[in-house]
């Protein structure tokens, strides 16, 4: 039985593995292999880590957590969680291994827009959040996609990092009046053919290619195509969601299921490393202090049994 499990080795799982190892928590960190940001080449914004692979900040984070032999990492999947009793169950590889708390940090999985030629730019020239990569595309050629009225708002966002910024909509757009003015007055012009293919050469955009033979130079193209939950594990443990599609936490990334926390992407609208870290660390501060309670409560239990 440990402490507490965590579902998740990315930036918000690793974070709360941090600080409950530093309580002296016996935890375990199960992880699939699976960031979100996989294919990105530089995570930035993060303080201190600005424009470090991603993958090397999963490694030092793993690193530092060594020294803490009450903290076990497996690199395996979780394929079930149950509440069992105040308690919790999961299935990794076949074994059965229980915790008194459990917290997913399981991340989210991009939808990817289906046009020939996107997946060797993405994440090099072609990005979701401009928070993330906008600064390298600043004052540069841009396009945003969003097919009906999805670019819209991506596009008003964009202004901060170009003005040089183009709307493609791969088919009819269904803007609405106020989308549309609001685009005018900003000079965002809206393209409505349907796209046949993206061009580009070592990760870098160059042109997108209309199904009627037009091509649009562009060095940058952002995409707001939407997401879902990397595993079903909150939605099994009978979590509620957000409209949006996300793990609704409350105070201490809380659930609605007693033990359960959610942190990271899976439950935020701000999805940046540095505030899933965050939200792990505010987790496991939570986790401690309730299992510090209970300990206290158990305590005193106990002895008043022995003096009955
Ligand atoms: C292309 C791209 C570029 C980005 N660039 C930036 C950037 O520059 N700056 C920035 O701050 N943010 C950036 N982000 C966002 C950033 O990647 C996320 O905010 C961050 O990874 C969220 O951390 P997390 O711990 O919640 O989830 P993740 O990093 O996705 O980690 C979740 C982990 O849980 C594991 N997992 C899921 N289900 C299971 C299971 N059932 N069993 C075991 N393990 C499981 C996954 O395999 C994964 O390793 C970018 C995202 C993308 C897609």
């Amino acid at each position: 039985m440990f402490d507490v499990i965590i579902v998740g080795a990315g930036p918000a799982g690793l974070s709360a593995a941090l600080i409950l190892g530093r309580c002296r928590r016996s935890v375990l960190v199960c992880d699939a292999g699976l960031p979100r940001n996989a294919a990105s080449r530089a995570l930035h914004g993060y303080l201190t880590r600005d424009g470090i692979e991603p993958a090397d900040m999963l490694r030092i984070g793993r690193e530092q957590l060594r020294p803490y032999a009450n903290v076990h990492l497996r690199s395996d999947k979780v394929t079930e969680a149950r509440r069992v009793g105040d308690g919790f169950e999961i299935t990794v590889d076949d074994e059965v291994v229980s915790s008194r708390k459990l917290l997913l940090a399981t991340g989210v999985v991009d939808h990817l827009p289906e046009i020939e030629g996107l997946k060797p730019l993405y994440g090099r020239s072609v990005f979701h959040c401009p928070y993330c990569d906008g600064w390298e595309l600043r004052d540069q050629p841009i396009a945003i996609y969003g097919r009906e009225d999805r670019g819209a708002g991506l596009a008003v966002e964009l202004t901060g990092w170009s003005r040089d910024l183009i709307v493609c909509t791969d088919g009819p757009a269904t803007l609405s009046t106020a989308d549309r003015d609001q685009l005018t007055e900003l000079k965002i012009p809206v393209r409505e053919e349907r796209i046949a293919r993206l061009e580009g050469t070592d990760g870098q955009l160059e042109r997108i290619v209309f199904a009627n033979g037009d091509a649009l130079f562009r060095r940058g193209m952002f995409f707001n195509t939407g997401q879902d939950q990397r595993c079903d594990l909150a939605a099994r443990l009978g979590c509620e969601f957000t409209d949006r599609g996300a793990v609704r936490t409350g105070e201490y990334e809380m659930t609605n299921v007693p033990g359960l926390f959610v942190a990271g992407d899976a439950s935020r609208a701000v999805q940046l490393a540095i505030v899933a870290a965050a939200e792990g660390a505010e987790a496991a501060f939570a986790i401690n202090k309730a299992l510090i309670k209970e300990n206290l409560f158990l305590n005193r239990a106990d002895e008043t049994n022995t003096k009955t």
